[in-house]
């Protein structure tokens, strides 16, 4: 999302995520120029333009987070929203999106409507239990529509994890998809 924000020739005061277009004042107040940046772990980063292309034409992954009905004891120290947020602000994601349970009849039902048989380029990482389980579970809706499971998904297991310890785990699995 382009956004247009005033900053000194090193420094911005905004808290933005997402590659947005700042503007340069020179120091002699004559000169400007527009350059594309980020926010990265709280730290402020210009982008050369050739890297604002590639996030823009790389295929970025989607993330979905099963969290096991929100009762599980495995995801008792993992703090959802803040995972959620930081995964959808801060990685080159798609978007994210949680599920409450994938592993029963709306999880199928969810599965059923959400994916396309064109999406055969899509990369899901799914955050939730094991993957040799989320396998099991996910496989057939992703073949009914003429996924393929063991390419286009990414299956991490989260549970029992501190948030900030799921967190680089995303991140880990973010960066390898996008070669970041
Ligand atoms: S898919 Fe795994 S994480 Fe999700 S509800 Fe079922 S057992 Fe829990």
């Amino acid at each position: 999302m382009p956004l247009a924000t005033f900053a000194g020739a090193k420094t911005c005061s905004y808290a933005l995520t997402g590659p947005f277009n700042v503007f340069r004042l020179a120091s002699n107040l004559t000169q400007f120029s527009i350059r594309k940046g980020i926010f990265r772990n709280n730290k402020f980063k210009y982008l050369n333009l050739s890297k604002v292309k590639d996030m823009s034409e790389r295929k970025l992954p989607r993330f979905i987070m099963c969290f096991c009905t929100g009762e599980c004891p495995g995801f008792a120290k993992l703090d959802l929203w803040k995972l959620i947020n930081f995964v959808r602000n801060e990685l080159d994601v798609e978007y994210a999106i949680i599920h409450p349970q994938l592993c029963v009849t709306d999880g199928d039902n969810f599965f059923r409507d959400y994916l396309k048989e064109t999406d055969k380029n899509k990369i899901y990482i799914i955050g939730g239990c094991d993957p040799r389980m989320q396998r099991k579970m996910f496989k057939d809706a992703f073949a009914e529509k003429g996924l393929d499971f063991d390419k286009q998904v990414i299956s991490l297991d989260l549970r029992n994890m501190e948030t900030a310890e799921a967190m680089k785990k995303v991140e880990e699995a973010v960066s390898k998809v996008v070669g970041a």
